[in-house]
This record gives structure tokens, C-alpha cells and sequence, in this order.
């Protein structure tokens, strides 16, 4: 009789009979291993949760007062005979890809992850296995990410404009990994960095975990608005559009997202600018990532699952495309109302699943794809 396979996947989430436990489950399990803390990958209701050492602090703001195991990358867990190690993902900070081996036989969970090295977050790290169970948020060949330091030099330019120009500069971002990325690239000579509230609160769990970020000040009812206008607000998508971002005015406004690589993103958002800007990897990346493990089956969880499972067929790899509740995390936050209680606003499911069938997180920014 054929083995069972070591990961399969379930109502609850990728799981593991051998060992008895989940990676990234959407429903209450007793044990999960956690890949990143964005919403759609860490959610309220484990008993026991296992993660890495950077995810430690934000996973307990994001979830309360849960039962927490962290390791380093590379550090290996065993489970009922199963070993369990973590290795960089490159999408946030402390986002881990999951290795699972059984008598030689390895699968790797990516969960979300870049390629591109951006300084803050471990760089990704190719893990080789049999079977390579991957994201593809951004598999589509329009999604062709320039270097961040081309990008970061048009949004320092664009700062120093607004400065001069006596106008107010809002930058959005979601509040894990984006916005410390963005903190870390801009040019502070320009001036001081404020953060909404939600974004201030995630960068103060990062740095009780260690992580050293640059200098920001938190925005009060006290915070004048002419220093404002002196310096840059670092604002999460869930300010858009908000009285508290509209108490700004005069102010320009930037997005940065890699979905602003679509014709009409920009315009959709009401943004003033838009910033090509990913924590995913872009066309090339997944493949060469795929490509990397050496894998012989690689399975396609969410993003553009039904057609980039089709290309990668057509170019000689084994492919399957599997029915996750992962999400877009550049556009979970836009659908949360911050702030909401503890537990209850990560813990929405999310399926944006085949956007290539039902559109994409933003309604209709595929359109620009077609045309
Ligand atoms: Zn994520
Ligand atoms: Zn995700």
C-alpha cells in the first residue's frame, strides 16, 4: 500500500499525520507551526504554537496570551519521529519557511516569501526538498519588481518635494514588514519619521524582540501638525481615506504595494503616488525559488494558483494547485477596521484563491491585466 503522504491538505490547514501537528492552520488545532505573523497565516485558537525567535513578540501583541515556542532558523524540532526546522523566507521579519523531513523524505512549507534581499528581514534561503508546497501571490509575468533601492530613491525624492513644497507627506504600508522596510530606506536627513498608532505598536513589539529599527515618533492629538508637514506619516492601508489621515491636509499620499504595478491600482486607492513595492516574490522570483529546491512536486496554495500552476506544467515542472484560506496580506489590512479587539481582527479567513477567475483583492485591479 502507497504511504500517505507526509503533508497533506486538510479543512483545517496543511497538516502532519506522522507528526500531529499543522503549519499555518485557519482552524483550531492543538499543535501549529507558524511560518509569519501576518493574519492570514497566524491565526487566534492553537493550543500550542510554534514559531521563530523575530515572530515571538508580535505574534503575542497580535494574539494575546498564547502558548509560544520559538526557535532559530535552521534549529530542528522533533516531532513523533518527524524533524521540523525553520529556514529564512525573506518576506518579513521572522517569516520562516517550514522544513519537514520523515525517512528522507523533505517537504518545505514557504509560506510567503521575496527573494530580493531587503535588508531587514533574513534573506531567503533555497531549501532543497521532494516537495515544495509554495505561495504565488504575484505569478503573473507583469509582476517584474525593480530594485528597492530604484524605488526608495523616488520616494525620498518625492519626500524632499512635498518638504519644500509645504505639504505633508503620507506613505501606506501594512503594518508588518512593510512599513519597517520602508522605515529603514528612507532618508532621514529629509526629517523625522511620525507612525500611526497600529504601526507604532508593531514596531514596539519588534524592537522588545530585539530588532533595531530607525527612530519614529508615535502620532498623538498633541503631535503639531507644521511638524508634520516637516517630516513623513507612516501610515497603515486601514488609515486611508480616514478623518485621521484627512487631519493631514494638505498632503500627498504614496501607496506602496506590488499591486500598484497593475494599471489603475494607483487611481483605485486615491493615491497621489504609487510605489511598486513588494514583500512577495515577483514572476521571476518564484520560479527561480521553485526552481532552487530541486523539488519533485511543488504544490501552489494562493495567488494566481490555476494559471501559474498551468505555466509551470507547460515548462516541465510536476505542479499542483491546492485550496488554501491564505490570503493577500497587502490586502488583508485593508478589509480590517483598526482597531478592533484582540484575536478577533486576524482571524477574519480571507480567500482571494484563483484572482485570475474571481478578480483580484481590490475588485477590479486585474483589469488593467487583461487590457
Ligand atoms: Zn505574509
Ligand atoms: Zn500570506
Amino acid at each position: 500500500m502507497a504511504r500517505k503522504p507526509l503533508l497533506e491538505f486538510t479543512d483545517k490547514g496543511i497538516y502532519c499525520d506522522q507528526g500531529r501537528f499543522y503549519v499555518d492552520p485557519w482552524k483550531p488545532v492543538d499543535d501549529a507551526i507558524i511560518t509569519h505573523a501576518h493574519a492570514d497565516h497566524a491565526y487566534w485558537g492553537h493550543k500550542h504554537y510554534l514559531a521563530h525567535h523575530l515572530s515571538r513578540e508580535v505574534l503575542l501583541y497580535r494574539l494575546g496570551d498564547i502558548q509560544l515556542q520559538t526557535v532559530a532558523y535552521g534549529e530542528t524540532v522533533m516531532k513523533n519521529g518527524v524533524s521540523i526546522s525553520l529556514y529564512p523566507a525573506g518576506h518579513v521579519i521572522g517569516s520562516a519557511q517550514i522544513r519537514v523531513e520523515y525517512q528522507g523524505e523533505v517537504w518545505v512549507v514557504s509560506g510567503d516569501y521575496k527573494t530580493e534581499d531587503d535588508g531587514i528581514s533574513t534573506s531567503f534561503e533555497p531549501v532543497k526538498c521532494h516537495h515544495f508546497i509554495s505561495e504565488c501571490t504575484f505569478g503573473m509575468p507583469v509582476y517584474q519588481w525593480k530594485p528597492q533601492a530604484q524605488i526608495f530613491d523616488d520616494v525620498n525624492n518625492w519626500w524632499r518635494n512635498n518638504v519644500n513644497n509645504g505639504v505633508a507627506t503620507v506613505i501606506v504600508g501594512y503594518s508588518l514588514g512593510k512599513s519597517q522596510r520602508i522605515l529603514q530606506n528612507l532618508d532621514l536627513s529629509i526629517g523625522k519619521v511620525y507612525t500611526h498608532g497600529v504601526i507604532e505598536n508593531t514596531n514596539e513589539a519588534l524592537r522588545r524582540n530585539g530588532v533595531t529599527l530607525n527612530p519614529t515618533e508615535r502620532i498623538t492629538i498633541d503631535t503639531s501638525k507644521d511638524e508634520i508637514r516637516k517630516g513623513i506619516v507612516l501610515a497603515p492601508p486601514s488609515s486611508v481615506g480616514t478623518p485621521w489621515m484627512r487631519k493631514f491636509q494638505p498632503y500627498s499620499f504614496g501607496y506602496c504595494s506590488g499591486w500598484m504595478a497593475i494599471r489603475g491600482a494607483k487611481r483605485r486607492r486615491a493615491a497621489d503616488r504609487g510605489f511598486v513595492l513588494s514583500d512577495h516574490a515577483d514572476w521571476d522570483g518564484l520560479i527561480s525559488a521553485i526552481d532552487a529546491t530541486g523539488c519533485e512536486k511543488v504544490y501552489l496554495t494562493h495567488g494566481y494558483t490555476a494559471s501559474f500552476t498551468r505555466y509551470l506544467n507547460e515548462i516541465g515542472f510536476d505542479a499542483y494547485e491546492v485550496h488554501t484560506l491564505y490570503g493577500d496580506d497587502e490586502a488583508l489590512e485593508d478589509t480590517t477596521t483598526q482597531p478592533a479587539p484582540k484575536g478577533e481582527e486576524f482571524n477574519t479567513p480571507f480567500n482571494n484563491n484563483d484572482q485570475d477567475k474571481k478578480g483580484s483583492p481590490f475588485g477590479g485591479y486585474l483589469e488593467g491585466v487583461d487590457s
